[in-house]
């Protein structure tokens, strides 16, 4: 979205790339909750069937509240095009389905979101689809675990709850020297803080139902890239299959998109001061955020980053023994954060990774990420940063 040829910023994209105005001339973008579309004839129903005419023709595959929310959101990521779907994992899973085939091999961080590496381990294994994990802030570890049948490369960056960071130059160039697609998890940063497809990645994935949203009330995901693969290869995919966005949550996430600039920046700045705060706190271990100095790989997201994001892990200092019950005793002392594994909304939230979301990992895979039973997760919000401060400083003297 441009005016000459002077690009528009990410506050004006959000809330002004992708509106169609129907015949009313809404000033806000309508909610078309219709399942069909009707016909002027017989023959205009074939000619849309057979994809020679443009137009809406059955909302699982095409929806003009939906392709609002997609243009919005290629917009914002400095995409061709983008592609909605019902979840974050369905969007995993349609690129899957899509460009993947039985004796494929995947090459994912071993740091991404819990459900993903069941999505590889546990679903895509039965059909001949093979995974490797790999310390994703290791550009030599992708490149060692690559195959011959490698045909896909899957990271999240910051990744979750980690907050370890990969290369995007790297990731998208090792990608192209190996033919293999490259995927990247945006979910922390949102497109406002980090831009993947600007460093060569092919793909951008997104979950709705985090920072896109962003009040906690829908799920949704979408997929970002060039056009002739959106259209092309995952449409037909998701046409198929059918884990599509419905429109009404395409209207919530819409909306969500007009703020997303000003709240993951007012999230994140408030993030930075907790995380410091935690930082010198005698009963914080370490802190783990892309903003401190401290973080290994603090100049690599500086560099790729515009901003560190709202989420901040820390450890307790506690023995072996002790660490999950001093985890949880924060998390059950503290009164404002909600104890829940959602993350991306505008009241902060707080979470035990080892317990919860990364709960059905075996213990060795979740010792090899490195999540320990005393890290504890917050996603920061809206509140007033005292006021979180004050709360989690009752949670730590528990
Ligand atoms: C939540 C989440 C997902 C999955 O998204 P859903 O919309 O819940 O399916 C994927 N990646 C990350 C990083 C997430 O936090």
């Amino acid at each position: 979205m441009s005016e000459d040829d002077r690009p528009f910023g990410s506050r004006t994209r959000a809330v002004r790339a992708g509106t169609v105005r129907s015949q009313f001339n809404e000033h806000s973008e309508a909610l078309f909750l219709t399942s069909s579309f009707v016909f002027d004839s017989a023959e205009q129903a074939a000619r849309r069937f057979a994809g020679q005419e443009e137009g809406y023709v059955y909302s699982r595959f095409s929806n003009p509240t939906v392709r609002m929310f997609e243009q919005r959101l290629a917009e914002l990521e400095g995409g061709q095009d983008c592609l909605a779907t019902a979840s974050g994992m369905s969007a995993i899973l349609t690129l899957c389905l899509a460009h993947l085939k039985a004796g494929d091999h995947v090459v994912c961080g071993s740091n991404v979101f819990g459900a993903t590496v069941q999505l590889f381990s546990n679903v895509l294994a039965r059909f001949g689809i093979e995974a490797s994990y790999v310390q994703g802030s290791e550009p030599a570890a992708w490149r060692a675990a690559a195959r011959s049948r490698t045909r896909l490369l899957f990271c999240e960056t910051p990744s979750n709850p980690m907050m370890e960071v990969t290369d995007l130059e790297a990731f998208a160039s090792l990608g192209r020297e190996l033919g293999a697609l490259t995927v990247v998890d945006n979910c922390f940063c949102t497109p406002v803080l980090q831009r993947p497809l600007q460093y060569g990645v092919d793909v951008v994935m997104h979950t709705g139902t985090k920072f896109l949203d962003g009040q906690g009330r829908v799920l949704g995901g979408a997929l970002v890239g060039r056009a002739d693969f959106i259209r092309e290869t995952l449409l037909p995919a998701l046409r198929t299959t059918g884990p599509s966005l419905s429109p009404f949550n395409a209207w919530v996430l819409l909306k969500g998109l007009e703020t997303l600039p000003l709240r993951i920046n007012a999230q994140s700045a408030s993030a930075l001061q907790l995380a410091r705060w935690l930082q010198s706190h005698p009963a914080v271990a370490r802190v783990l955020y892309t903003g401190l100095e401290s973080h290994p790989q603090h100049a690599l997201a500086q560099r790729q980053q515009h901003g560190f994001g709202a989420v901040v892990a820390f450890e307790l200092k506690a023995t072996q023994s002790e660490a999950r019950p001093r985890a949880w005793r924060l998390i059950d002392a503290v009164r404002l954060l909600s104890i829940t594994a959602n993350l991306g909304d505008t009241r902060s939230t707080i979470t035990h990774p080892a317990s919860t979301t990364h709960g059905r990992l075996a213990p060795e895979v979740r010792q090899r990420a490195g999540i320990s039973e005393s890290l504890v997760r917050i996603a920061v919000g809206l509140e007033d940063v005292e006021d979180l401060q004050h709360d989690l400083e009752r949670g730590l003297q528990a």
